[in-house]
């Protein structure tokens, strides 16, 4: 048989291809065991809502029918876990859309006139005080309008969430960036959880997040959003006092979207 003689040059090539290939293969495991986590938790989450719903309806079956009033109560209660499940699987589907490489549909867009349309929805909504505050009737980003609008959806309902008083946003600007700062005063979070947050699923108190229809979703899609303009978002907070979310918008072209 012949003989392959491999050059000194040829060995340190492969080398290196199977450091790139070893390292590569890591990445892959990493994502495909955050990936299994993820079935898991969601799995978890959705365990609960179709449990209560299950056994509403097997009362109703039972008993429902004959007593009105356990009736009304078993449909009330499948309605609201049934309404939680639809937003838990709003909330994946914008999960998956926000990580995955789909483009940006990038345009120009007016911040102050975004917000005071979009607050004007919100107020009557929830019948809750939105100030916004800026300083030029024109503050243009360039940004995917739909998603720019979740991210801050997502910052107005947690203030809304977990804050009785108004809710204070501001819009500001310098030579790199312009900035939106979502200010509220209620409960706020405590200083050890704040690196947690934007973990999937995390709540820092999970039966109060449970009770006002949080999924522990919310701040993992933001962060993903401002990822994909290659934004940032931080969160300043103290408990008892209020919390502070900030959303950087690089203003450089070429630096936001790829
Ligand atoms: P959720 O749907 O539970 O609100 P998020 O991912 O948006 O999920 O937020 C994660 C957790 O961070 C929340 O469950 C809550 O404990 C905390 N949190 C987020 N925003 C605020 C806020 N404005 N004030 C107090 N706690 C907050």
């Amino acid at each position: 048989p012949k003989k392959i003689i491999i050059q000194h040059e040829t060995k340190d090539e492969l080398q290196k291809l199977a450091v790139t290939f070893n390292r590569m293969i890591g990445r892959l495991e990493a994502n495909l065991e955050k990936q299994r986590q993820f079935i898991s938790d969601a799995s978890h989450e959705l365990k609960t809502p179709l449990t209560v719903i299950k056994s509403y309806a097997d009362l109703l079956l039972r008993r429902g029918l004959k007593n009105e009033e356990v009736a009304h109560d078993a449909i009330e209660s499948i309605h609201s876990e049934a309404t939680r499940i639809q937003k838990m699987t709003e909330r994946f589907l914008d999960l998956a859309d926000t990580e995955s490489g789909n483009r940006l549909e990038a345009k120009s867009i007016n911040l102050v006139s975004l917000c005071e349309n979009l607050f004007k929805q919100i107020k009557s909504a929830y019948k809750r005080e939105i100030n916004l505050h800026y300083q030029k009737q024109a503050i243009s980003v360039l940004a995917d309008e739909v998603k720019l609008k979740q991210a801050i959806i997502i910052l107005i309902d947690n203030a809304i969430k977990y804050s009785t008083d108004t809710i204070d946003v501001y819009l500001t600007e310098n030579e790199q960036l312009t900035i939106i700062t979502v200010k509220d005063y209620g409960i706020g979070i405590p200083a050890c959880e704040i690196e947690n947050i934007f973990e999937r699923f995390y709540r820092v108190d999970k039966a109060r997040s449970r009770e006002t229809g949080g999924t522990g979703l919310g701040l993992s899609i933001a962060k993903n959003i401002m990822k994909q303009h290659h934004g940032e978002i931080i969160v300043k907070s103290t408990e008892g006092v209020g919390t502070e979310v900030e959303l950087f918008l690089p203003k450089q072209k070429g630096k936001v979207f790829e």
